[in-house]
């Protein structure tokens, strides 16, 4: 269960807004992909479809428009001096593998052991949102998941595990559901401190 990605790759946030299509070419480039695949898309099922895939397109990228440094700048620091680990559970997340645009569904473990600064705990699970949100591959999710806590936080470790489905090969190419994939970032203590690994990875079920 390790991750082969070790440095956090800076998503290049997409061109300036006046550089990309507007939602009209979107929308005929949908048209056209609905003829490609043999149908009519002016025929009354079809018609609206190319506007309502542009709408869900929105969603399943929204994340481009969101920058997980900033959800993590409001921190706590009256813990009491609290630096146990501090674990958020399967949280569920839909994302989409940038080579097929196939839906990854599936939940992720985050774990830190603070230094000082406590984050709000919808936060951790935002910062997932935020990277499942974009095209990804799920190496590399979890990598930008742990490295951002850990750029921000400065914790004494941060611990990610991702499992997910893989609908590009679930429901396409080598059809093989009931898969899934395990992948996980370990920083500072986490890498270095065996028990503090094996806490953590007792709570992931
Ligand atoms: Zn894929």
């Amino acid at each position: 269960m390790t991750s082969n990605v070790h440095s956090l790759e800076r998503v290049k946030l997409p061109r300036m807004q006046s550089d990309r299509p507007d939602r009209a070419d979107v929308e005929a480039a949908f048209r056209t992909i609905i003829e490609w695949t043999g149908d009519d898309p002016e025929r009354d099922g079809l018609i609206d479809t190319p506007a309502r895939l542009a709408r869900a397109f929105e969603e399943f990228f929204a994340g481009y428009a969101q920058d997980p440094i900033d959800i993590l700048q409001k921190t706590f620091e009256e813990t009491e001096g609290y630096d146990e680990m501090i674990v958020l559970r399967g949280i569920r997340f839909e994302s989409h593998c940038e080579h097929h645009m196939a839906p990854i569904i599936g939940r992720a473990w985050v774990a830190y052991v603070p230094s000082g600064r406590v984050v709000g705990i919808s936060k951790l699970a935002r910062v997932v949102e935020v990277y499942a949100k974009r095209l990804q591959i799920q190496e590399k999710m979890t990598a930008q998941v742990a490295n951002t806590i850990n750029d921000v936080l400065k914790p004494q470790g941060v611990g990610v595990i991702i499992k997910a489905e893989h609908h590009c090969m679930t429901t396409r190419g080598v059809h093989k559901p009931e898969s899934d994939l395990v992948t996980s970032r370990m920083l500072g203590c986490f890498r270095d401190n065996p028990l503090t690994r094996q806490e953590f990875l007792s709570m992931v079920d």
